[in-house]
């Protein structure tokens, strides 16, 4: 359905894209290879995985859940802990993650969302767009919240101190071997991990909600990610600590969470109202509209004009829908609903296909009347363009 629309081209900085920064993210994936030289011990491929969730909770939990959304509290030592461990990531500063993550959320699947794919492709919104001109400085006045403390200013302008600690102390504790599958494949595929959440979880899974972007629900996304996969629930209630919002919706970032909440080194998780989890907030017109977009999106307009066309070839109706041509498009909309046709999507059709994209909304009619007149619309559009060229 989104891909029938994703338009892959690119913004204009992504010819901006050399840059210094480019360069250790290529070197970090070039230096996995060194794996074929060094004898691969089991505590090393421990290590590596060790690593992955330790630090993929740091990006979770702390980059995302707590810097970005604020979704729960905690004190400014394992506040400052958190910042360490998700910049030991290679991911860049905790400020500059959590500025360009608000932004994300403000403009969500639109022109200036930085990494939507729906709107730059898979790979500018997997990664590209971390080296692009509008990715790579941050946007600190979105983040003054932490910027203001003195301790993660300090880290931000220090983003490699801790991946490079991190990786002489695995070195020294497990050798050469360790060090290539115990922390650069480790990084790498924790790089990896990430992105999927900018790249793929706006195109596959299943959309619970109507939250007016294309977050979806994935589950293998949610495993590799410890939870972030459920990524529609997310964008429908970004301020909640968990992501996964019924339980057999595996979110371990939040279960980890909640352990470290009995200890009292987080507290105030905040959970999804029960009236959000059924999906029965209102929804706004904005939402409407977008819902009513992607819905109008999954049919071809192409496809039903042609058929159309077919069908009235050598009959008066084609001379009829040229003579309308020639007056203007609300014309040709107007003959679009005085005649009966059967190629037309039927609002019943339309409801039910709905109803498969988005079962959470408590009335689909808005919603399904919307997007019946899009596809009215762009059916006009196809139609003039194509009798007046014939
Ligand atoms: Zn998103
Ligand atoms: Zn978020």
């Amino acid at each position: 359905m989104a891909s029938k629309e994703q338009n892959i081209s690119c913004p204009a900085d992504m010819e901006d894209i050399v840059h210094p920064r480019v360069l250790p993210f290529i070197m970090m994936h070039l230096a996995c290879f060194g794996i074929i030289w060094v004898d691969v011990q089991p505590i090393d491929w421990i290590i590596c995985g060790a690593l992955y969730v330790i630090r993929m909770f740091g990006i979770t939990a702390g980059f995302h859940r707590y810097f970005s959304h604020r979704s729960f509290k905690t004190s400014r030592v394992f506040q400052f802990l958190l910042a360490f461990l998700g910049q030991s990531s290679a991911q860049r500063g905790v400020l500059w993650w959590a500025s360009k993550h608000r932004l994300h959320h403000k403009y969500s699947d639109t022109d200036q969302d930085l990494h939507s794919p729906v709107k730059h492709g898979f790979w500018y919104a997997h990664l590209l767009w971390i080296f692009a001109k509008p990715g790579r400085t941050a946007d600190y006045s979105s983040i003054k919240d932490f910027q203001k403390y003195p301790e993660l200013a300090w880290l931000e302008k220090r983003e490699r101190v801790p991946p490079f600690l991190l990786g002489v102390l695995v070195w020294a504790v497990a050798g050469w071997s360790g060090l290539f599958v115990g922390f650069f494949l480790s990084t790498v595929l924790l790089f990896h991990g990430t992105f999927t959440i900018n790249s793929l979880s706006h195109v596959y899974g299943k959309q619970s909600y109507v939250t007016g972007d294309h977050s979806r629900n994935n589950l293998f996304l949610a495993i590799i990610t410890l939870g972030e996969g459920w990524h529609n629930n997310h964008h429908h209630f970004p301020s909640a600590t968990p992501q996964g919002f019924h339980w057999w919706q595996i979110d371990i970032t939040y279960y980890i969470l909640k352990f470290l909440s009995i200890f009292r080194i987080v507290w105030d998780l905040r959970l999804p109202p029960a009236h959000v989890v059924a999906g029965i907030r209102k929804v706004s017109l904005s939402v409407v509209e977008n819902a009513a977009e992607q819905l109008a999106a999954s049919f071809s307009v192409e496809q039903i004009g042609k058929s159309l066309l077919n069908t009235w070839s050598h009959t008066p109706k084609l001379e009829e829908l040229r003579k309308r041509a020639r007056i203007g498009q609300s014309e040709v909309e107007k003959f679009l609903r005085e005649v009966k046709i059967p190629e037309l999507p039927a609002p019943a059709d339309l409801k039910d296909k709905a109803r498969n994209m988005f079962t959470h909304i408590p009335s689909l009619n808005p919603v399904v009347e919307r997007a019946h007149q899009i596809i009215i619309q762009s059916i006009s559009v196809w139609l003039v363009q194509e009798a007046m060229a014939r």
